[in-house]
């Protein structure tokens, strides 16, 4: 496996920054004109040819692509990337799935596909905050994932994925299910991390859970199935016979600068992963989402690009499901779990031996302790109590008692209307969008307190994400970075802080209801470390059917175009489960699945 780290071309983020920053998704948004897509339904020639295409290498894609070689399809598996795996490569390894797995049974967990649909369509579940977590799921994708979860969790253990040797648990699930635990957790035995760029320690190699541990085995299983992997193949554009009719054809994609036509005779899987850093496509879901939240989970490595969604959109797609992308639930959105860096997910440090931390730039510093900090936004004022949480998310046992389906449910839920995380979008006021930075603001008090080290790698001082004074007016005046709209005000800051100090005497916080707020920021020097929210899941996407077939605006499957994971709509499922199994079920329908215009697409060349 030959693998060019370093190769900035490799990994193509301007590539990505060019398409998510500029026209392109504005004119992709927008529709392809139709003499456009009529040029790429003839192209000149096809440079290679599969029965199957498959886009996207990551969690859905490897799946689909050994499922399409195994019903006897030729398969070409490209990635923008310059290794596979996506987001999943960087994910915790968690996989929700059950309806009667054999580790289910081994330890006397009563599930069933059943069981597993009645639960991923309970509309009576509700979250706190009072957003339902399943009540807008698709119920005929609901039903295909439920009867081919257990399936797939034998599949990936007969295609090499060690699954940590205890009970399925409800570690790492949000959205999963109420009624039994599913949670496997898929060890990463000797594979380096793309995080830190080497193995985990050999204690916890087969004890802890990694997304390396899925993608590194359903790598080799593809390799070993015929599957040809293209890496830094960057998929532009879908090409269908007529612009929005007929069959799909195949698709154009770049390598390198180069352009070239991928012929896919039976049909073209789509597996590119989600819109969540598409700051355009995400805000069609919630308006609020601008670009200050640039520290999507997953990113630097794999950047969720929409891409999948708007070549699908631009040949007649719909999309699908759109409340469960607007809804408050789970890892939507996470609140910083580290400060001072752009990439602050909490499960995720880059390390300085990662082949990419020239991209992530710093490892950030971890909160242990709220109560060390204040958060300020772009004003200089504080907004919300720091220590409160995220959203949350169903899991086995969150509601108890359960009964499926009941009125009950919904009723026993403590409201809770507020949090954190929508206080942090709120912004100053101003007919702006988005909330702005957000500021923690703390002393060298704090530093030793929490034992951090406020240099690089651990901070990010040369891009902005992290500044320091000797005196919190300075400090003020140091907080520059692109996304901070106008300076803070040096009193307004100041009288932030003294507020905060005389609330630490007074042992009692009256804005915000910080409870017994503890320290005061007195010390010098001091610090301003950006804490903003992440944003992780992208639950919205393509229209598909049960057999993962990408359906237009009048309701009809396109012929010949498949899509499953995060790209696909309908679904509120959090992460792995989900596009394992639509991975599996759109490799093989597009594998098997008999296309009524089907044809050789040689009369295109
Ligand atoms: C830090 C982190 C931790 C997570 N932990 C968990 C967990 O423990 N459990 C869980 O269930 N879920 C977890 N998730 C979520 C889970 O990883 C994702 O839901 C899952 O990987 C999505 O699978 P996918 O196939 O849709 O996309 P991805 O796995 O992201 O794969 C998409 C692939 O498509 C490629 N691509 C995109 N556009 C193009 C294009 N135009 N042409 C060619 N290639 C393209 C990308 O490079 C990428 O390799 C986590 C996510 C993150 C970011």
């Amino acid at each position: 496996m030959k693998r060019h780290p370093e190769d900035k071309k490799n990994l193509s983020r301007r590539d990505f920054v060019k398409t998510t920053a500029t026209g392109v998704s504005a004119a992709a948004l927008t529709g392809i004109g139709a003499k456009q897509a009529d040029a790429q339904a003839r192209p000149p020639h096809w440079d290679k040819e599969a029965d199957v295409v498959v886009v996207g290498a990551g969690a859905s894609g490897l799946p689909a692509a050994i499922e399409a070689a195994e019903h006897g399809a030729s398969v070409i598996l490209i990635d923008a990337n310059f290794d596979v795996g996506g987001h999943a490569l960087v994910s915790g390894g968690n996989i929700a799935l059950g309806g009667g797995t054999s580790r289910q049974k081994k330890y006397g967990i009563e599930d069933s596909p059943d069981i597993v649909f009645r639960d991923l369509t309970d509309w009576s579940v509700v979250e706190p905050n009072g957003f339902p977590d399943y009540r807008y799921n698709d119920k005929e994708i609901i039903r295909a994932f439920a009867d081919n979860s257990a399936p797939t969790y034998e599949w990936l253990v007969a295609h090499g994925v060690i699954f940590v040797e205890k009970a399925p648990d409800t570690l790492g699930g949000n959205s999963v299910g109420n009624s039994a635990p599913r949670e496997n957790h898929s060890a990463p035995m000797a594979w380096p991390q793309m995080q830190t760029g080497r193995p985990v320690d050999p204690p916890a190699a087969a004890t802890t859970s990694s997304g390396v541990g899925l993608i590194r085995p359903l790598e080799a299983a593809a390799r070993k199935a015929g599957v040809q992997i293209l890496l830094q193949h960057r998929m532009s554009s879908l090409i269908r016979r007529q612009p929005t009719s007929g069959r799909i054809l195949g698709i154009e994609a770049t390598n390198q600068g180069k352009t070239l036509n991928i012929s896919a005779r039976k049909g073209v899987v789509l597996c590119t992963g989600g819109s969540s850093g598409n700051v355009n496509f995400r805000r069609i879901f919630d308006t609020r989402l601008t670009e200050e939240y640039n520290g999507v989970a997953g990113e630097p490595y794999s950047f969720q690009d929409a891409s999948g969604e708007i070549a699908a959109m631009s040949i007649g797609a719909s999309l699908w499901g759109a409340y469960n992308q607007v809804g408050e639930f789970g890892d939507r959105l996470t609140k910083a779990g580290r400060i001072g860096c752009q990439y602050g997910y909490r499960n995720v440090e880059w390390q300085p031996g990662s082949p990419i931390f020239h991209l992530a730039r710093a490892r950030g510093l971890t909160v242990h302790d709220y109560q060390n900090v204040i958060l300020v936004n772009q004003a200089g004022l504080r907004f919300y109590d720091e220590t409160q949480g995220q959203y949350t998310a169903n899991n086995y046992n969150s509601l108890h008692p359960y009964t499926q389906g009941s009125y009950l449910n919904a009723a026993n839920i403590k409201y809770q209307p507020a949090n954190f995380l929508d206080a942090a979008l709120a912004g100053t006021g101003e007919a702006v969008n988005g909330g702005g930075p957000i500021w923690a603001i703390f002393d060298s008090g704090a530093v030793a307190r929490e034992q951090w080290t406020v240099t690089p790698p651990w901070v990010d001082i040369a891009e902005g994400y992290f500044l320091s004074a000797n005196s919190i007016a300075e400090l003020a005046g140091a907080i520059v970075n692109k996304f901070q709209r106008k300076p803070i005000s040096a009193a307004v800051l100041q009288d932030t802080v003294t507020k905060y100090n005389s609330y630490v005497d007074a042992g009692n916080d009256p804005d915000f209801g910080k409870p017994s707020p503890k320290y005061k920021i007195v010390m010098p020097p001091f610090y301003a470390a950006w804490a903003m929210p992440v944003i992780h899941d992208t639950r919205a996407g393509l229209r598909i059917n049960a057999k993962c077939q990408v359906v237009d605006l009048s309701g009809n499957a396109i012929p010949g175009l498949y899509c499953g994971g995060e790209t696909a709509g309908g679904f509120s499922l959090h992460g792995l489960a989900r596009c394992t199994v639509q991975g599996r079920i759109a490799g093989k329908s597009a594998a098997t699945e008999t296309l009524e215009n089907s044809g050789s697409n040689r009369d295109h060349c």
